[in-house]
């Protein structure tokens, strides 16, 4: 049963041979007995679970035929949750329990969804291994030696490890589509504004995307046919109609023109990706694709963009935890200013203050338009190269992620090879477009991803190229070993 996708279970729901009191338990067992090993969850809610679980039975068997209705899921610890805590994988909001939900948990509860509970992350999202989390590292369960990516590990690690059938998550510069990679799900990074960030932690307001994790491409328009629309308590939130993302999956891909940046194929790119890779772009070819070669020349300047716009928007987001409203106080202050500075020093961890501090520099008086105007100038650059692509082509397709999963502490004291493993995603969140990850084989026991990109609000056509795909193939249905 844990194996089997939202599509499926729903279907077992509506036939009445499982309840979603019996699957909710199912997965809560499963949590509790499997994840110590790899610390995916911060919170588990079993209770709230059962309760929403026999609240899903009743509006069932009254008729209620929402495709979600008894699903159940977990959140990323980022996303607001009313009376749970909501820690954001910081010290600082260890004792935060939010007063609010999340706008994309409220839809979320209304198509009828039960909460598992609240996944481990990188500290305010900052990370590319979850090594950054107040709550410890995340395992990866393909090797537990090694890290399931970040930000959202924990929800990428959960789904992989088949301990929810679904996940939320978020993504700033690679933080959906890089643990999905890793972890060997698809994992769906959603147009900027498609989705209400209202109630999702800010780290990078103009980057910050929330998405789903989850086995199939079909899951994650189901999850999002509930989650995308207009919000107007999120101003950048888009008012663009929101279509059935399930209706399209099985279009034909017939003449689909799919672009292949040559920058995203270069040097530093493991060899078994590129084949895997090359192997995947052959059953495209099967399915009447047209493959072009295409340029993003600015490709290699969004990691240095993103390094300085990502920090610069963190500092002036986290100027907020201040010890004084919410969040970690410090004991015994002296005065103020020791309040201030002992608390935000004892509530922050060191990959937080580091971007604290690098943001703060970039936009300091004189040196604002040396860096952030700069970094903004290329922002622009890395768009227009996607709008030319998107001239020639339909969708782009590429590695998402130059190298497998790498070992727990192998790179936690190198934050510019840290940096690296978002190489491939972090234009795209520069740009705003969407982009989803898929896995495509395996490099000795890891997952290989891939990822499909497209123009602005394209998800239903991304997800149509992805569910065609993993309908000739299987492995999205591949599960690790310890975890089947
Ligand atoms: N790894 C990138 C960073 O550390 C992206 C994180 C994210 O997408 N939240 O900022």
């Amino acid at each position: 049963m844990h194996n089997k996708t939202i599509a499926q279970l729903a279907n077992e729901l509506s036939t009445n041979r499982i309840s979603s009191v019996e699957l909710t338990q199912l997965f809560l067992d499963r949590i509790n007995r499997l994840d110590n090993t790899l610390n995916s969850f911060i919170t588990i809610t079993t209770e709230k679970a059962l309760q929403e679980a026999a609240k899903a039975d009743s509006l069932r068997a009254a008729g209620n035929t929402n495709p979600l209705l008894g699903i159940p899921l977990a959140q990323k610890d980022i996303f607001c949750t009313q009376g749970i805590k909501t820690s954001c994988g910081s010290r600082m909001l260890d004792n935060f329990i939010a007063p609010y939900d999340a706008t994309s948990v409220i839809q979320l509860q209304q198509a009828g969804t039960v909460l598992l509970g609240k996944t481990n992350m990188d500290e305010f999202a900052m990370g590319s291994s979850n090594e950054n989390s107040y709550y410890g590292p995340v395992k990866n369960p393909w090797d537990t030696r090694c890290v399931p990516g970040g930000s959202s590990g924990g929800s990428a690690a959960a789904v992989a490890a088949r301990l929810t059938p679904a996940a939320t998550a978020t993504d700033t510069g690679g933080s959906i589509r890089q643990p999905a990679a890793l972890c060997g799900i698809t994992g769906l990074k959603p147009t900027y504004g498609r989705i209400s960030r209202y109630g999702m932690i800010a780290f990078a307001s103009s980057l910050d995307q929330a998405g789903t994790m989850t086995k199939t491409a079909e899951d994650a328009a189901i999850l999002l046919n509930a989650m995308a629309g207009f919000d107007e308590r999120d101003s950048t939130s888009v008012n663009t109609p929101v279509p059935d993302y399930t209706a399209s999956l099985n279009d034909s891909l017939q003449g689909l023109r799919i672009g292949m940046p040559k920058e995203f194929f270069g040097e530093g790119l493991n060899s078994d990706i590129a084949e895997a890779i090359q192997a995947a772009m052959k059953e495209y070819e099967n399915l009447g694709a047209k493959l072009i070669d295409i340029e993003l020349p600015n490709t290699g300047l969004s990691i240095p963009a993103y390094y300085v716009i990502a920090p610069a928007e963190c500092s002036s987001n986290l100027a907020r935890y201040d010890g004084v409203r919410y969040g970690y106080r410090c004991k015994n202050p002296v005065n103020l200013e020791d309040l201030y500075k002992r608390s935000r020093s004892e509530g922050f961890g060191k990959e937080v203050k580091r971007r604290i501090m690098i943001g703060t520099y970039v936009l300091s008086a004189g040196f604002y338009d040396a860096y952030y105007l700069k970094a903004q100038k290329i922002r622009h650059l890395i768009s227009q190269d996607f709008a030319e692509a998107f001239k020639k082509v339909d969708i782009i397709i590429g590695p998402t992620t130059p190298s497998p999963a790498f070992a727990i502490g192998e790179k936690s004291n190198d934050p510019v090879s840290m940096y690296l493993s978002d190489i491939y995603t972090i234009a795209v969140n520069l740009a705003g477009l969407p982009g989803v990850s898929i896995p495509v084989g395996f490099t000795k026991n890891l997952p290989i991803g891939m990822q499909l990109i497209g123009p602005l609000f394209s998800e239903a056509r991304l997800l149509n190229a992805a569910h065609r795909y993993q309908k000739i193939t299987d492995w999205h249905a591949k599960t690790p070993e310890e975890f089947n």
